[in-house]
């Protein structure tokens, strides 16, 4: 890709938040199909369009177009995004039991049970609408009843939401506040926590300029004052490791510069008291060569080259994040002549080496490996289907403000990776203690725990622990009882009512 294109890709993606979409047509899905590398059969799209188009008729936008649009445009992106035949017809008819005469028993007549099942999830998840928090938690328990049946049916209802954001400014200004909030509150995190990368980053920066828009604005406007200098930046590095590339015989597979997402700039601002120059990945640079043997390489190569900076090599391909996320990051000094001098951040450019079924992964998550049999039910990674078990379990017996809270520590929360003395990641919360981990660990350990030694130094029980911090729980096989006071130190609720489960066996001395 040559450098000009780089530029006007991150220009376009920055003006496209201010332009409104063309409906997206029929011959627009279609054209989608024929140029996907998945096989699709048309006569069955075609079939489901038909029957949408239909069932439709006369119906309209609150932007004024024909209804129609809106179904298309679902199902152009669940194209874009590799999901089965299924999903794609189930995404033309998803709004059709809710908003016209044909129901989902008719559906199941001309396209079958599984087709039937997940239009039926979508049309369960659109039913209760997030009016107060009662609503929330009661929204959120369907969704995650929904995504353990099918997780397609999360899928689906992301390309739904989506386009409704898009169109957010024919609605009604508390109606759009509403869905925009809900977006960026509850299926942002979510697509975050199955791995989808590129899906999270578009739910959020359009839900942020409805939510905040002054806060929108304002990283806009910084962004767009430091771009001509990072692009400039972003050229020089693009040939320079492209050269050394060449020079060591790593192939590339694709070298192109990505542009860190507007909320989650924001997000990073507010935690670095809005100084932009300690930002150092605002733009990247992406390096895809085709294996992960090479991955490793182009990294020991660029660092021989180019200075890194202390601290921000990142091996996420050895320990990948909690929700799958897999790349080797670093940040380098680009000018390296200089780099005994004090240097601030437009002269840092933080790289990203992956191979392209880990960039598909970081983008699509739990869509990029989902493995189809004969049947089209779809089975997720093992841990990403623990986890939305686990929601279900949880959602079952606890109260609503429970289980919000719950998700915001647990779930919604930034994560950290700490270990074992033997080298085990164990996850945790961002501001979890020792006491979390020694729980985590395993029970009996949280019962005994009467100390810790963190990356060899010793430390009280209340101490916060960071990602990377080795742990060493010291214990004492006599004690079995925790301290009533570590109620209030600890952060995971799984120590908490572990701690609690077990002061109820002993009485009040
Ligand atoms: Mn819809």
């Amino acid at each position: 890709m040559s450098n000009i294109i780089i530029l006007s890709i991150l220009h376009t993606r920055i003006m496209c938040y201010r332009m409104r979409m063309k409906p997206v047509q029929w011959k627009d899905v279609q054209k989608a199909i024929k140029t996907s590398d998945r096989i699709y059969d048309t006569d069955m799209i075609t079939l489901a369009y038909e029957t949408a188009l239909n069932a439709h008729d006369g119906q309209f936008r609150a932007t004024g177009e024909p209804y129609i649009h809106h179904p298309l445009a679902v199902a152009k992106r669940l194209v874009e995004w590799h999901m089965d035949q299924e999903v794609v017809i189930a995404g033309i008819l998803h709004d059709v039991p809710e908003d016209t005469e044909m129901t989902i028993e008719d559906i199941e007549k001309d396209f079958g049970k599984n087709i039937a099942r997940l239009v039926g999830g979508i049309t369960k998840l659109s039913t209760i609408k997030y009016r107060g928090m009662e609503r929330y938690a009661e929204n959120l328990r369907k969704m995650f009843i929904a995504m353990s049946t099918d997780i397609r049916v999360i899928v689906i209802k992301f390309a739904d939401r989506l386009h409704n954001l898009k169109t957010l400014d024919g609605l009604r200004p508390d109606k759009r506040h509403r869905i925009a909030l809900e977006s960026l509150e509850i299926y942002a995190p979510i697509a975050d926590r199955l791995g989808m990368g590129a899906i999270k980053t578009e739910l959020e920066d359009i839900s942020f300029k409805w939510v905040l828009p002054e806060a929108y604005a304002d990283v806009i406007k910084k962004v767009e004052h430091l771009l001509p200098t990072l692009e400039d930046n972003l050229n020089a590095m693009t040939k320079a490791i492209t050269k050394l590339m060449k020079t060591h015989d790593v192939p590339i597979v694709s070298i192109h510069g990505r542009r860190k997402g507007l909320y989650s700039l924001h997000k990073k601002l507010c935690r670095k008291h809005h100084d932009i120059t300690q930002i150092y990945d605002i733009i990247a640079l992406r390096l895809i060569t085709d294996s992960e043997k090479h991955c490793y390489q182009a990294l020991g190569i660029i660092h021989g080259t180019f200075t890194p900076l202390p601290g921000r090599i990142k091996d996420y391909i050895a320990l990948p994040k909690i929700n799958g996320y897999r790349s080797l990051h670093t940040t380098v000094f680009t000018n390296h002549r200089h780099h005994d001098e004090i240097i601030d951040g437009r002269e840092a450019l933080e790289i990203q080496i992956r191979t392209p079924e880990i960039h598909e992964q970081a983008e699509y998550g739990v869509a990029a490996h989902w493995h189809y049999k004969q049947t089209g039910s779809a089975t997720a990674s093992k841990e990403t289907l623990e986890w939305v078990t686990d929601l279900v379990k949880w959602q079952e017996d606890i109260s609503n403000e429970d289980l919000i809270e719950r998700l915001k520590t647990d779930v919604f929360h930034d994560r950290i990776f700490v270990l074992t003395p033997h080298g085990d990641p164990i996850n945790l919360p961002d501001g979890a203690t020792v006491i979390d981990f020694a729980y985590a660990v395993h029970t009996d350990i949280g019962h005994a725990c009467i100390g810790a030694r963190v990356n060899e130094v010793m430390v009280s029980l209340d101490t916060k622990l960071k990602s990377g911090d080795m742990v060493h729980i010291l214990t004492d096989k006599n004690r079995t009882k925790p301290n009533p006071d570590w109620l209030h130190i600890v952060k995971t609720h799984s120590a908490k009512e572990k701690i609690r489960a077990r002061l109820k066996n002993f009485p009040i001395m």
